[in-house]
């Protein structure tokens, strides 16, 4: 391009130059002031104090409490278990050649129950043979915990023994405890379950009478004190183990085989 061709516009062309580049400094002027503004207005010193950060964070730790916490609150309480120590309190009930009882060995196996399901978070009732609490007894299950003789009958007297409440009200609910003790019992200790010496004595068993006919409630008896004398005085940890989960199975409706007979 030749300076004469342009000469008659270049007043224009030149005011257009200086006005662009004006413009161009007021636009970077202008926009580096209000940067500069706004950094100097947002800067942490001047808006967000150290103070007011901390107390934003610690309000916005405040509200996730609630929100995490809210679920246990509205977990329902556990439902009440009896543990009857069969004979505490009242006699010894079968006593052995070196002075072991039935009874020493029945509290220490309904003590540890008692101490497994609390674990689990139910609340326990441990009581004695004729605890006065046993009258018309209301709770979600109920368990009398008994041993066998001492005295050497043959090899077959190994092995336990459960029987449901003749009178309940509800036969399935017994059923089911029953089924539950004997599955897993059998499971945890190995014995074998004598389902054909069930005695008139364990389901007419007086406490069964005494409680509320709306629990269901069993008697076990965790074995022989004579040939089972070493799983039941140096593993009761064992033993009790067996019952609480039974008892546990019950509680939470755990499935279970059926094809082993309720009494
Ligand atoms: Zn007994």
């Amino acid at each position: 391009m030749s300076e004469h061709s342009t000469r008659t516009k270049l007043p224009t062309t030149r005011r257009s130059k200086s006005f662009s580049l004006l413009t161009a400094f007021q636009t970077i002027a202008s926009a580096g002031f209000l940067v500069a503004t706004l950094l100097t207005l947002w800067t942490p010193s001047n808006l967000f104090s150290n103070r007011l950060i901390s107390e934003m964070l610690v309000s916005m730790q405040r509200n996730e409490v609630p929100e995490v916490a809210l679920p246990t609150m509205t977990a329902a309480p556990k439902p009440l278990i009896g543990i009857v120590a069969g004979h505490w309190g009242n006699d010894p009930g079968a006593v052995c050649e070196n002075g072991t009882t039935e009874m020493d060995v029945n509290l220490r196996i309904a003590t540890l129950v008692a101490q497994y399901l609390k674990a689990e978070g139910y609340p326990v009732d441990l009581m004695q043979e004729y605890d006065p609490k046993l009258r018309i007894y209301q709770a979600a299950a109920l368990v009398s915990i008994h041993n066998d003789s001492c005295q050497y009958v043959n090899e077959e007297a190994t092995g336990f023994k459960v029987a449901a409440a003749v009178g309940t009200v509800h036969q399935e609910k017994a059923s089911r405890l029953t089924s539950c003790l004997i599955n897993r019992y059998q499971s945890r200790t190995g014995l074998k379950y004598h389902e054909n010496t069930i005695t008139p004595d364990m389901q007419e068993y007086h406490t069964f009478d005494e409680i509320n006919s709306a629990t269901p409630a069993a008697i076990i008896e965790t074995g022989f004190l004579n040939l089972d004398y070493t799983l039941l005085t140096e593993h009761p940890d064992i033993v009790a183990r067996g019952v609480a989960d039974g008892i546990l199975c019950y509680v939470r409706n755990e499935p279970i085989e059926w094809s082993t007979p309720a009494p």
